[in-house]
């Protein structure tokens, strides 16, 4: 018998089994339906009391998900209201029922025919994906022209949720930790509103599955496989028997790896290191602690500017600081400046296209061509600071004179805040990442200027050793345990222990067990990384001597390749600490 088995992307780890539900789809009309004059009036009505109920219901969920997942987690649907209120797109709606005579139905497909397209011209892959915002409302009001419209009634019991796409309102009241097994999308990717709020709920997902909807049917038997990221539908019996083994031996992983969140974070031999989590979005803090993050070591700030249509004003980025600050209170908040350019280009911002964007204007690059904006985010970050948690962080830095400007920018910001009285953190401590070889070279000099620095492990390989980290073409080149790679980064850390300052490593590195040993012996104490991987790499770091991880690091240094050094490495782990080990590797398909 032939089984279906679709591939996507593994976005929250773990097994499901379970019966499919599929929501109905609210599709848009694209019969243009023809009204009288007179009857304009009454349509008109029936547009706005759409939009009343559509505001009320808004409103209901948004303070209903504040109640359930805090302030943070409601923002969505602010920018929703805010959406709906936009007087444009409501005088737009009415002007295609007066001017065209048409009934609301075809107005909203209009629009949103022209959002859809108008999204979907522009180049960013993650601002593309903003339509969803967009299109959630629409759908919203849609759905709300049918007065007396069948209530879609909330499913009863367990099932494997399968549909197009999430829309972020649709994601937050769909997903529930009780019912909702497992969820299996045609879209979405790892940074959807789904993929987070699944991976927080410790919901199996799988996404991107392109056409799983055209595949299934209600009630069908399905697999949803969120660590490998495949979804089998109608399975035989074999391969359940197979999936439920795969199953229980996730779920004892996962209940032995959540047990070390609660412990202490020290090696055998009681050295204390610090675990903390990489973050895009503010909604992830929660998620992070209760993972056994002692704080943000690393929070992408351009995710803010990734998820909105306009520029985010002052107040945007101080509530969304505010907001992480008090969050991880009393643990510490990094935040990193923009780090936009390149291959995150923005089309507000007025990016050009680069011949070879890696190496363009980007980062504190840019930063420092736009002062302006660097002014409103440091500012924000500033007023932010007031809890005494948060610090700032300055991506790509290649030589000393940039940074010097970046101080003397900060300084000025702080002066004028002084001035006007505004209070923040007189002590905030500012940190460059050390991602361009250059800046490792010249690490000592920096560190004089600064008060911590923060190795990225993923661009200073990718520029080390000159291959694109995104190219699978060239893939096989990346290699972490390159020697080189491994002497530039332990000379780093031995600079900053010498000169008496904190150093992090926040690139992926910092969560692979192999490195984070070999990272360990050479001095390392803060380890930054995509929360889901911390259970994982405390484990392993809590089962080691810190005395044997040194001795494992400083045997590398005789090895000529990364091969032999992974070889070596993993082998005097198996030797001495194979419980380094045991938590296997059951979340390596959520990796980013
Ligand atoms: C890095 O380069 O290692 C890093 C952590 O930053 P990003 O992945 O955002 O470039
Ligand atoms: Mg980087």
């Amino acid at each position: 018998m032939d089984i279906t088995r679709l591939r996507g992307i593994g976005v929250s780890p773990g097994i499901a089994i379970g019966e499919i539900l599929l929501p109905k789809r609210v599709v848009f009309t694209s019969r243009k339906e023809i009204i009288a004059d007179d009857q304009v009036p009454a349509e008109l009505e029936r547009l706005q009391q759409a939009l009343d109920r559509t505001r009320d219901e808004l409103v209901r969920i948004r303070d209903g998900i504040r109640e359930k997942a805090g302030p943070d987690s409601s923002l969505i649907f602010e920018a929703h209201l805010l959406i709906l209120e936009d007087p444009a797109l409501v005088s737009g709606l009415e002007a295609v029922i007066r001017d065209e005579k048409a009934r609301a139905e075809w107005a909203l497909s209009k629009a949103n025919a022209r959002f859809e397209q108008l999204f979907e011209s522009l180049t960013d892959d993650y601002f593309r994906q903003r339509k969803s915002d967009v299109s959630d409302v629409l759908k919203r009001v849609y759905r709300n022209l049918e007065n007396n419209r069948e209530k879609e009634k909330a499913p009863q019991k367990p099932h494997i949720l399968v549909a197009h796409e999430l829309l972020p309102s649709e994601a937050a009241l769909r997903l529930s930790k009780e019912l909702t097994l497992g969820v299996a999308l045609d879209m979405g990717g790892q940074t959807s509103h789904t993929a987070i709020l699944a991976r927080s709920l410790g919901i199996p997902a799988v996404l991107g599955l392109r056409d799983i909807t055209r595949n299934v049917t209600e009630g069908e038997l399905a697999i949803v496989d969120g660590t490998d990221g495949e979804v089998i539908i109608d399975p035989p019996p074999a391969v359940r028997r197979e999936f439920q083994a795969k199953k229980d031996k996730y779920e004892n992983y996962s209940r032995e790896l959540q047990k070390t969140a609660r412990l202490k974070a020290e090696t055998l031999d009681r050295v204390r290191f610090v675990p903390q989590a990489n973050i895009e979005l503010p909604e992830e803090v929660a998620l992070s602690l209760s993972m056994g993050a002692e704080g943000v070591g690393l929070f992408r700030s351009e995710f803010i500017y990734l998820r909105r249509e306009s520029l985010p004003t002052e107040e945007d980025h101080f509530e969304i600081y505010a907001g992480l600050a008090r969050g991880a209170h009393p643990y510490p908040v990094t935040i990193r400046t923009l780090d936009i350019g390149g291959e995150k280009s923005l089309p507000r911002l007025n990016i050009e296209k680069e011949p070879n964007p890696a190496l363009g204007l980007r980062a504190v690059r840019f930063s420092l061509q736009n002062r302006d904006l660097f002014r409103i985010q440091l500012r924000a970050i500033l007023r932010a600071s007031t809890g005494g948690n948060v610090r700032v962080l300055v991506p790509m830095v290649t030589e000393i004179d940039e940074i010097l400007e970046v101080k003397q920018i900060f300084a000025d910001v702080q002066r004028e805040m002084r001035r006007k009285g505004e209070a923040f953190d007189e002590k905030i401590p500012l940190g460059v990442m050390i991602e361009v070889p250059a800046a490792a070279a010249l690490a000592e000099a920096m560190l004089r200027e600064v008060d911590f620095v923060s190795i990225g492990t993923n661009d200073l390989i990718q520029y080390y050793l000159a291959v694109d980290r995104a190219n699978e073409s060239v893939s096989y080149l990346y290699k972490p345990f390159h020697p080189a790679v491994i002497r530039l980064i332990r000379s780093v850390i031995q600079a900053a222990r010498h000169a008496g300052k904190d150093v992090v490593v926040c690139g992926e590195m910092a969560a692979d067990t192999p490195s984070a040993v070999v990272l360990l012996g050479f001095g390392l104490r803060t380890f930054s990384m995509n929360p889901i991987f911390i259970p994982r790499v405390k484990k392993a770091l809590r089962s080691i001597e810190c005395r044997t991880a040194e001795k494992i690091a400083e045997e590398t240094l005789k090895l000529r390749s990364a091969q032999e050094i992974e070889e070596y490495v993993t082998e005097e782990i198996l030797l001495r600490h194979p419980q380094v080990f045991l938590t296997g590797q059951p979340l390596d398909a959520s990796k980013k």
